[in-house]
């Protein structure tokens, strides 16, 4: 049994790691600010004597003994990480350097949860995890990709520098049940809309693609990540390889849900990546993993939870 801290443990992603983690036995540290996530998202984790939630902005430092740190905390959505850009970077950066100090003196392991969006909009295709990425540095998304760039370097310097043992992860768009309706990602934000009978918003054309993950997927590619050997130490893509057009997700959203509702075109945001869609062959290598759950089947789910919820 080990004590892990899970840093945005109330956010969506956070909530299932800490649920799963409990579920392996573990004593778990939930820290969150509760900017996007929500308690709800735990509240079925509280009753458990091994879970602890804790209301902390980790853009301050934390003084906890624990044996791993999963370093989930920022807000993912473009909506919201634009909202206030300045806390976003503070929350990779600062946030960054209190976990890994947090590490350094605990000697624990710890795991960042960096993005696809620090490849920007990019010109290899699909994206391997040797490529630096094109990323506009003064854009509107440049707070959370260069925050996690940053944060990337930090890992890797601590480790250099210091001994840290690290674990890179990088995430490709993930979905599934506890998306905050307002979370303002597409998958949650199409869903939410064909349910409720409204419009559903194309940005642009809708022909800029992504590659969608189901959450259950890329938990089990975390823990994996955190499980492996010292040396095994990132960064690695987590994601799944199928990729899609955002006209595609609409018209498979509609599918799903029965709605006969209509596509509004609205205008493309800065910036917004043309095409994203993760090569995993380290993560198959390194890991033995790789994504079990096809988009249609991950939308079943997922939209059986807005159905319940809303
Ligand atoms: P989310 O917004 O649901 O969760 C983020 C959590 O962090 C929220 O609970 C929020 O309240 C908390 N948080 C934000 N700033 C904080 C701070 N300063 N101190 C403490 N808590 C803070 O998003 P998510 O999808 O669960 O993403 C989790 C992590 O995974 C993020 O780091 C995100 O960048 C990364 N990621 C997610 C995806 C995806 O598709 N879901 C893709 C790439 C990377
Ligand atoms: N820190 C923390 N918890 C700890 C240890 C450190 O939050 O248990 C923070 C501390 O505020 C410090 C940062 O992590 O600013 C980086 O720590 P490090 O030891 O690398 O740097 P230093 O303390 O020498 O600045
Ligand atoms: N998008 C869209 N309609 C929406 C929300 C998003 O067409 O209501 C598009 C967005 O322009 C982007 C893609 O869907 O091309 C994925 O957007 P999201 O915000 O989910 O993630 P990210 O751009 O960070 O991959």
């Amino acid at each position: 049994m080990k004590k892990i801290l899970v840093t945005g443990g109330a956010g969506f992603l956070g909530s299932h790691l800490c649920e799963r983690l409990l579920g392996e036995g573990h004593e778990v540290l939930c820290v969150d600010n509760f900017f996007t996530g929500r308690r709800q998202n735990v509240a079925h984790l509280i009753a458990s004597p091994n879970f602890e939630l804790l209301r902390h902005d980790i853009t301050f430092p934390l003084y906890v003994e624990v044996d791993e740190i999963y370093n989930l905390a920022c807000p993912a959505s473009p909506v919201h990480y634009q909202f206030d850009p300045v806390q976003t970077t503070k929350t990779s950066v600062l946030g960054a350097i209190n976990m890994l100090g947090l590490a350094k003196r605990t000697k624990a392991k710890i795991l960042q949860a960096s993005t696809s969006e620090i490849y920007g909009d990019p010109e290899v295709h699909p994206q391997t995890e040797s490529y630096w990425g094109r990323v506009n540095v003064l854009g509107p998304r440049a707070c959370y990709d260069e925050g996690k760039r940053c944060a990337e370097t930090l890992f890797s310097d601590y480790h250099r520098q210091h001994g840290v043992k690290i674990k890179i992860m990088r995430i490709f768009n993930t979905y599934g049940p506890r998306m905050n309706p307002d979370d303002g990602r597409v998958v949650s934000n199409f869903i939410v809309q064909a349910l409720r009978g409204e419009p559903i918003t194309l940005y642009g054309e809708g022909i800029q693609t992504r590659s969608f993950c189901y959450v259950d997927d890329l938990i089990e590619g975390m823990i994996r990540l955190m499980n492996s050997p010292d040396d095994v130490t990132g960064p690695i893509n987590i994601g799944n390889p199928s990729e899609f057009t955002m006209r595609a997700l609409a018209e498979k959203v509609i599918e799903h849900t029965g709605a006969q509702v209509d596509l509004v075109h609205m205008p493309l945001p800065a910036d917004d990546p043309r095409q994203r869609q993760p090569d995993i062959t380290l993560a198959k290598t390194k890991l033995d993993w790789q994504p079990t759950v096809s988009l249609d089947e991950g939308l079943r789910r997922t939209v059986d939870y807005f159905r319940r919820t809303l």
